[in-house]
């Protein structure tokens, strides 16, 4: 596991966009940043899981989240801005923003992989990184120190048979963040940075290995430290990194 251990206040005053914040590593990440310090910013599709998360915040007595709907299969760049202009009402600027939401998408030969299934998975996994990074722009360059975090995979960093667009999605995403990594560096206090999981007891990770014995995974909560790591101010220096969970 990546070793780090975070101070309790590391994150005391930040605010962090995460997305898919309702379900797996992002509700886990959501949890864990607020339980820090944060003031988190769910955004996921199904609003009941994202209100059961805030609600388990607000239980625990960490800085009150916010809820943000949103589905990046089918979000036009208008309810990105939207989405930014609330933000930048409720708290004039953003801190952390971890691309965490994606999809499994078809795992056959690419030659049988259908073009519909193939758009709609680059549409969450890749397009909305983008237009939600650029939307957010603004934002994090009101920040001190703005961290953007991609979360990756294995096969985002050396292709895969079988692993379709989903592995294709993940290097689109490295190399997202490579771009940004190198533009920012040296001429903002934004940094970019990519995590891949590793292996993580969630409902992605049963369905593409479904004979797997979930236990012999890592929770999601256990894989935090690196999350952590790069959302404080322990990771100023560390920009265009690809770093691993576990
Ligand atoms: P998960 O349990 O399937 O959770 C994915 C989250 O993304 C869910 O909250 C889901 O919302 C959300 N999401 C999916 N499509 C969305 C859309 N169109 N709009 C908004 N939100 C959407 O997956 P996970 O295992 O936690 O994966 C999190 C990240 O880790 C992903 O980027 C994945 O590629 C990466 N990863 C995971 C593993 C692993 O072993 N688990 C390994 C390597 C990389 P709903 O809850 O509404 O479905």
């Amino acid at each position: 596991m990546f070793d780090y251990t975070p101070c309790p206040g590391l994150l005391q005053g930040r605010v962090i966009l995460i997305t898919g914040a309702g379900d797996g590593i992002g509700r886990a990440c959501a949890l864990s940043c607020a339980a820090h310090g944060a003031s988190v910013v769910l955004v996921g599709r199904t609003l009941s899981k994202l209100e059961t998360v805030y609600d388990q915040i607000e239980a625990a007595g960490h800085p009150q989240p916010a809820i943000c709907p949103l589905n990046l299969e089918t979000a036009i760049e208008k309810d990105y801005n939207d989405l930014a202009d609330q933000l930048f009402d409720t708290f004039g600027k953003l801190d952390g923003l971890v691309h965490n939401a994606a999809l499994l998408g078809p795992r056959t030969l690419m030659d049988s992989v259908k073009t519909d299934a193939w758009l709609q998975l680059m549409q969450v996994n890749v397009n909305a990184p983008f237009v939600l990074t650029k939307a957010m722009m603004p934002l994090l360059r009101a920040a001190e120190d703005a961290s953007v975090v991609f979360v990756s995979s294995s096969v985002g960093r050396k292709g895969r048979a079988y692993w379709g667009p989903y592995a294709v999605s993940k290097f689109a995403i490295e190399g997202l963040m490579q771009v940004l990594a190198d533009e920012q560096d040296g001429t903002s206090a934004i940094r970019a940075n990519s995590i891949n999981p590793g292996a993580t007891r969630t409902a992605m990770r049963a369905k593409a290995y479904p004979s797997e014995a979930p236990e012999s995974n890592p929770e999601p909560a256990d894989i935090m430290p690196v999350f952590l790591y790069l959302l404080g101010a322990d990771s100023k220096h560390i920009n265009g990194q690809a770093l691993d969970a576990q």
